[in-house]
């Protein structure tokens, strides 16, 4: 059996060493149109950052290294430039010598990656605007580095590469500015969780700006660089643009394999393509997302190595399957780790699924151990059945092994009952005796079960302006003057038993606190004294920083989509 195998990284390299090690026998060939295969494209940021010293470790194996150990025939700088599937053979252009061959396979596995995304700005081709995609890349944002020692960068694009990017920069002595169009950074999250992540950039001497797009990239006298939104200027030495990637599938949409919409190459769960001799994997695919069940493109390093793995399997014979990707990813920025896993609200809105969320703050481990910190969590779950959809953590410690957990959730369809029911390792070092994935368990549970009904943050401007319900307070007197709800009442839960009186029982109440833990509390002790009553998901902390938010960023008040 001989298999080309096109693109030499993620699930091509990945691909390739699974299939020797099932068949000894066979004709292994990996192209590259690259100068380097198996490089760890995830380590690139770090790279460019300094944390990653030297360049050698971001080469996980070389062509050399890949033959003595696998006895593959691995051709860098080789790009397959056409595929004639009738012939059963790839036509190879050597980028060496520009000279052009063929190569017949029996099976063919396509793993050519996604591209970033080049928005059609004016101004955008310039030699100081770069994207990060490789080695080759990285070396021009190093050497540009290097001549020019530029005293400030733009990121266009606040993503996970995009913030890695704006991290690595500012530790190597940049003033960075992040400009992001939506209204949030990281589009797996949902606005409010976003916010906190904003604060911490913020706080890093981290220029943000939301909301805003940048729509021409023009000189300024000065020698710098301006880009231009509908609202400002933004000065800089160098722009980094990082909007997302896009399926690389020419080569696959030239030789005629069924695309999706978005050009991703539709496969079957063998990563087979509408050609039963050639396989697909990696950022070049469509998976389905399994928790709407609906087509998805999910470009993460996981998926794609798993699918090189399983499209080796099927020619070998090995029926394995690849079910499906939750999208579970995460970032660390500086001190700070954000992860997301599922679907987002935005996701679950757009699936028409009936869903409803929790907040939680959660300590990393038992309070009293010292180092806790806290990670603030939301989980996403479907009302009637519990079925958790999507989480977002954000802290500084044991957000990895959360988020972790609840994937492992998520993809098994696991409900709220099931995530009070984990036996979780514990030691106060390590965790509390209910972990936080145990306790988001729980609030949901309570939830489901009609023991509290919640409100959201959202829902505040409505309530604030309505006459026939109780706003409560039952923080302290001294925090409820630091800020509080409009026209909110404020009885601090440990005298709320004695001063029942004061409440009237015709009207809803909706009870906040600090963080949603008293307010729960409250709202037991309401309901069963005869109150129809409710508690604020994520509290005033949640809603406080959710409104100075959207104060601070002018452009999203004007209704854009949070
Ligand atoms: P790639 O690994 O991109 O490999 C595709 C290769 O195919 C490329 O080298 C390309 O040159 C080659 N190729 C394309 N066309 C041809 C052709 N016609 N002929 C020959 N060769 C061709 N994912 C995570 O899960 N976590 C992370 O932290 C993370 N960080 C990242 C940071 C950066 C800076 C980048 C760029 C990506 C990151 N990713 C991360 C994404 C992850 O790297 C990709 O999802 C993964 O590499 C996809 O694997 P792939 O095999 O589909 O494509």
């Amino acid at each position: 059996m001989k298999t080309v195998i096109i693109g030499g990284v993620a699930g091509g390299a990945s691909a390739a060493a699974r299939l020797r090690r099932l068949d000894e026998s066979a004709e292994i060939i990996l192209l590259e149109k690259g100068p380097y295969i198996s490089f760890a494209n995830c380590g690139l940021p770090y790279y460019l950052g300094g944390e990653i010293k030297e360049r050698e470790e971001l080469l996980l194996q070389t062509p050399e290294s890949f033959y003595n150990r696998f006895k593959i025939d691995v051709r860098v700088l080789s790009e397959a430039v056409k595929i004639d599937r009738q012939r059963k053979v790839v036509h190879i252009k050597n980028l060496k010598d520009n000279t052009e061959y063929e190569e017949s396979y029996d099976k063919l596995i396509l793993s050519p990656g996604a591209k970033p995304i080049i928005p059609n700005i004016k101004g955008i081709n310039r030699k100081n605007v770069f994207t990060l995609r490789n080695i080759p890349d990285t070396d021009k944002i190093t050497e540009y580095i290097a001549e020019y020692s530029p005293r400030s960068a733009a990121v266009i694009g606040g993503g996970y590469i995009g913030l890695e990017m704006a991290e690595n920069l500012y530790l190597r002595g940049l003033e960075v500015t992040v400009l992001e169009k939506a209204s949030h950074v990281i589009g797996s999250l949902d606005f409010d969780t976003a916010v906190e992540v904003h604060n911490y950039i913020r706080s890093k001497g981290i220029n943000l700006i939301l909301g805003e797009a940048a729509e021409e990239i023009t000189d300024s006298p000065d020698g710098k660089t301006i880009i231009k939104t509908a609202n400002r200027e933004i000065k800089t030495d160098m722009i980094i643009l990082s909007i997302g990637v896009t399926p690389d599938t020419a080569l696959a949409e030239d030789c005629g394999l069924e695309l999706a919409p978005n050009n991703a190459v539709i496969t079957n769960e063998h990563m087979q393509t509408s050609d039963k001799d050639i396989y697909a994997v990696g950022d070049c695919v469509m998976v389905k997302n399994l928790v709407t069940g609906e087509p998805a493109h999910i470009p993460l390093a996981g998926p794609a190595n798993k699918q090189g793995r399983i499209a080796a399997d099927n020619i070998c014979g090995i029926k394995s399957v690849y079910k499906g990707s939750i999208g579970s990813a995460i970032l660390k920025f500086f001190d700070l780790t954000v992860a997301a896993c599922g679907i987002n609200e935005r996701a679950a809105k757009a699936s028409g699924l009936d869903y409803d969320k929790v907040f939680l703050y959660a300590l990393s481990h038992a309070g009293y151990y010292p180092g806790a910190r806290n990670i603030s969590m939301k989980v996403l779950f479907e009302n009637k059945t519990g079925r958790i959809l999507g989480a977002q953590l954000v802290g500084f410690k044991g957000v990895d092994k959360r988020c972790d957990v609840l994937s492992a959730a998520i993809r098994h369809g696991f409900t709220a009952y099931d995530l009070e029911e984990l036996e979780l390792c514990y030691a106060p070092p390590f965790s509390s005796a209910k972990d936080p994935v145990n306790m988001a368990g729980f609030v949901i549970t309570n939830i489901i079960e009609g023991i509290v009904k919640q409100y959201h943050w959202h829902d505040i401007d409505r309530l604030s302006k309505d006459e026939n319900v109780t706003l409560l307070d039952v923080r302290t007197e001294r925090e409820a003057a630091r800020g509080c709800l409009e026209r909110s009442i404020n009885i601090p839960l440990d005298s709320l038993r004695d001063r029942l009186n004061e409440l009237d029982k015709s009207k809803p109440v909706y009870v906040v606190c600090q963080s949603g833990l008293r307010s729960y509390i409250a709202c037991r002790l309401l309901s069963q004294n005869g109150f129809d009553c409710y508690n604020l998901a994520g509290g005033y902390r949640l809603y406080e920083s959710v409104t100075k938010e959207k104060e601070k960023t002018p452009s999203l008040q004007n209704g854009t989509e949070l």
